[in-house]
């Protein structure tokens, strides 16, 4: 076997491994490149392979820096299975054909007010190519292996990052190669924790937070706080969310600091995303992969009103607080959070408040990073509205449970790729390995090719 590293080098976006056994390629996720924009730039690259030359490709889980180029590679020939857990293909078809649809969306904005230096701006990919993908998806259930290419072995297995997500193991009868994808979290508020692994002779892991420990806080009790200050001046709580996952915590948090009284059962919950209410309803359906009983499942789904039309999106910008607004994209790089960062950001009384990792380049990164103001729809928005960190709701392990999880591999990998990182992070993560568990380490470079001997 052979991998080459088509994305995640350096960053924590565009996962893409192409593994050769043989004639036959797989290709281990398939995802967009987010943040800087010579990082966006490779998604309009083409791939070292062509697409029509790749037999099968095996998704780790539905996020779209994980499966979002899937439309583009089945655009450019791809008409091979791909292989994933049955939740991740529901996931897929809702969270691909709506990446298609933003990116249509911001390239119309972009013509509409002349502001892209590219004339017209095309999309990367359109809903209709997104939608003409899924026919490729070919869930199998976790924990029973199956063959994507004669002689190849392949198994999934429980991640707990989000509903669907697995670690993918390869095995070609003289080695095996194991992926983490996004490797969730042991005691996550909603999802059942990542399954203990037997480990492989390869291995490649995460490390969006290699150089970092969670705090050991309550999120229920940091979320409630900045909701009961928020309010109490008067002032809108915005939310940039992943529509999947990230949605799904809040809204189980806020469900339970209502129950516990923290907050009015009153002030008003908008969650403005169809998308993330759809997720909720497929959260529901994958409900064995929670940990959440039947009622607690129910009553999550019901704790904020929906926001469907963009008509009543655009209204919600016209309100006043206290109010709290979950919108995607998470990291504010398009979607409807970006129209309430515009309207909501420029007042003191506000709160902007991040819930997960925020990727270098991104508009999320920048209001994080405290920057005075910020770029929206080519005009220069204030921010003068309280930014605040909920790091505890992150649905990644940080360093020191990557750290246990390996910890319970019943054998050492003869080579350990720490990939998914910003450099520092995959090099802190990379350095945490060798020295408490005496695994040799590398960090790949973009592109990089290792024979797996
Ligand atoms: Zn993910």
């Amino acid at each position: 076997m052979k991998i080459q590293f088509l994305g995640a080098t350096d960053t924590v976006t565009g996962s893409k491994y192409l593994v050769r056994h043989g004639e036959a390629s797989v290709l281990v996720d398939c995802g967009l490149f987010q943040g800087y924009k010579p990082l966006r730039l490779r998604n309009w690259s083409p791939l070292p392979v062509a697409a029509a030359d790749i037999d099968a490709v095996i998704l780790t889980h539905a996020h779209i820096d994980h499966s979002g180029y899937l439309p583009l590679l089945a655009r450019q020939g791809f008409t091979g299975k791909v292989f994933c857990t049955p939740g991740t293909a529901d996931l897929c078809r809702i969270l691909l054909p709506d990446a298609g649809h933003l990116q249509e969306e911001e390239a119309e904005y972009a013509n509409r007010h002349g502001f892209s230096k590219h004339a017209p701006a095309l999309p990367l990919y359109t809903r209709e190519d997104a939608m003409r993908c899924l026919k490729l998806l070919h869930p199998v259930p976790a924990g029973k292996p199956w063959h994507p290419v004669p002689g190849l072995n392949a198994s999934l297995t429980p991640s707990g990052h989000m509903v669907g997500s697995s670690f993918v193991r390869l095995d070609d009868g003289s080695r095996s190669i194991l992926f983490s994808g996004d490797i969730g979290r042991p005691n996550d508020l909603v999802l059942r924790p990542p399954s203990p692994m037997d480990g492989a002779d390869y291995l490649v892991v995460e490390s969006t937070y290699g150089d970092r420990l969670h705090k050991d806080s309550d999120p229920v009790l940091a979320l409630g706080q900045v909701i009961k200050r928020t309010a109490a001046r008067g002032g809108v709580v915005v939310i940039p969310a992943f529509a999947v996952g990230r949605a799904q915590s809040l809204l189980h948090c806020i469900e339970v600091l209502k129950t516990q009284g923290v907050i009015d059962r009153k002030l008003p919950v908008y969650l403005n995303s169809p998308m993330a209410a759809k997720a909720t309803q497929l959260y529901l359906k994958h409900k064995a992969e929670l940990r959440l009983t039947f009622a607690e499942c129910e009553a999550m789904a019901h704790t904020a009103h929906i926001v469907e039309s963009p008509e009543e999106s655009r209204l919600l910008n016209a309100k006043h607080g206290p109010m709290v607004i979950i919108a995607a994209s998470g990291m504010a790089t398009g979607g409807r959070v970006v129209h309430h960062l515009k309207a909501f950001a420029p007042d003191k009384r506000n709160t902007i408040l991040f819930a997960g990792f925020q990727a270098g380049g991104t508009r999320g990164a920048l209001i994080a990073g405290g920057a005075p103001t910020v770029r929206i729809h080519g005009q220069e928005v204030p921010v003068r509205a309280e930014v605040a960190m909920l790091d505890d709701l992150s649905a990644h392990s940080d360093a020191a449970e990557i750290t246990g999880w390996l910890r319970g591999f019943k054998s050492t990998p003869k080579q350990t790729f720490v990939t998914h990182g910003e450099p520092a992070a995959a090099d802190a993560m990379r350095q945490r390995i060798e020295r408490e568990l005496h695994w040799p380490c590398h960090l790949p470079c973009y592109l990089e090719s290792v024979s797996l001997d």
